[in-house]
């Protein structure tokens, strides 16, 4: 395949400089209408002030959510590389206080553009936020980000709650790398394999390999088209999901152990929960960052709708990961107690005991569902 073949059916945004983007005839609208990859909801003259404000500027600052997923660091580094081929100086991060890329994310490319949350810019003129629903989820960053001049915004949670200065935010999309691939089309940004690797480990991980319901026909589109750019999905696949440290099923199996389930949560949809205390973690010598698969074995459970998995974190906060196969919306119940995400996976913070929190999460959900 010829180097640029993918970007063939991308024509370039209107007046944007792309040397290496061959312009498409074929595809571009009539009357200058920019590149459509997707059917987003995003309003047009949000994508054009986003091009102007993008090109305008010589130098860019990027930012993701805190404990950042495949859809929130492959999109910030996708974009990040792209720009830095474009000329712009590019600085990216992310907040947490323990500043490290989970081990199932090493192989994405483009992590020299990572910087440490206390060398970023402390009022950037541009600053781009990626997969972060409220700017609590920037972290450490949150601050940056309020003094930025302009704070584009690209995510695809419906809990967005509206932050920056410019959104480009669709609930509609599978992954909040969807938004960025519409962007650099916009842009005339040329994607290669390692851009294609980074925006394909958002849209991979964000519909569970093409599996969850929001794996739309725009979504396997966009794969197709970054499955041309050269990367491979075998690769990326084994990365992801085929492999882990021994002691990962030491903890997998004291998790699944534990296990319960509450039949008459959610007004008789049920439930099943278990929990991931450090302890277990630290027997095994397994990071924080290790457990997030065992929300994806708890929630096969027939019979319910609702799947939680309580993990505490090095700081011993816990972290509730929740998922719904779709008659509940774990979402609303997670905004409800202090967090956010989707209608079928969704999250928040607790501070108080495993069996405290489901409490407030029962309540939460018995809101919308009422015992019959
Ligand atoms: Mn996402």
């Amino acid at each position: 395949m010829t180097p640029g073949a993918g970007a063939r059916t991308r024509p370039a945004a209107p007046g944007a400089p792309s040397p290496e983007t061959p312009s498409g005839p074929s595809g571009a609208a009539p009357g200058g209408q920019a590149a459509r990859l997707t059917d987003l909801a995003v309003p047009e003259d949000g994508w054009r002030r986003a091009v102007e404000l993008i090109q305008a500027a010589p130098e860019v600052a990027l930012v993701c959510h805190v404990s950042p997923d495949g859809d929130a660091l492959g999109s910030m580094l996708g974009l990040g590389m792209a720009l830095r081929r474009a000329g712009k100086r590019v600085t990216a991060s992310f907040g947490d206080r323990r500043f490290a890329v989970p081990r199932l994310l090493r192989y994405l490319p483009g992590q020299e553009l990572l910087v440490p949350p206390g060398d970023y810019p402390a009022e950037p003129e541009l600053m781009i936020s990626f997969d972060a629903p409220t700017v609590d989820r920037l972290g450490l960053l949150a601050p940056n980000a309020a003094k930025a001049r302009e704070l584009i915004v690209a995510d695809h949670h419906p809990s967005n709650t509206g932050f920056g200065t410019l959104p480009l935010v669709d609930a509609s999309a599978a992954s909040t790398s969807m938004i960025v691939e519409e962007l650099m089309a916009r842009l005339g940004l040329p994607v290669d394999r390692d851009v294609a690797t980074c925006l394909y480990t958002g849209l991979v991980t964000d519909t569970g390999s093409f599996r969850h319901s929001c794996t739309t026909p725009a979504a396997h589109r966009m794969a197709a088209r970054l499955v041309e750019a050269g990367l491979r999905t075998d690769e990326i696949a084994r990365e992801l999901w085929d492999r882990s440290p021994f002691g990962y099923l030491k903890v997998l199996g004291l998790a699944l152990g534990r296990c319960e389930v509450d039949q008459d949560a959610a007004g008789g949809l049920g439930l099943v929960w278990t929990f991931v205390p450090r302890a277990d973690r630290a027997a095994y010598l397994l990071p924080y960052d290790e457990v997030e698969g065992v929300i994806d074995v708890v929630r096969r459970t027939d019979g319910t709708d609702v799947a939680v998995v309580l993990k505490e974190d090095d700081e011993g906060a816990w972290q509730v990961s929740t998922r719904s196969k779709g008659a509940v919306d774990v979402g609303r119940a997670c905004t409800a107690l202090g967090g956010g995400g989707h209608v079928r996976a969704a999250g928040f913070t607790s501070h108080t005991s495993p069996e405290e929190t489901m409490a407030r999460f029962r309540a939460a959900l018995a809101a919308d569902h009422p015992s019959p």
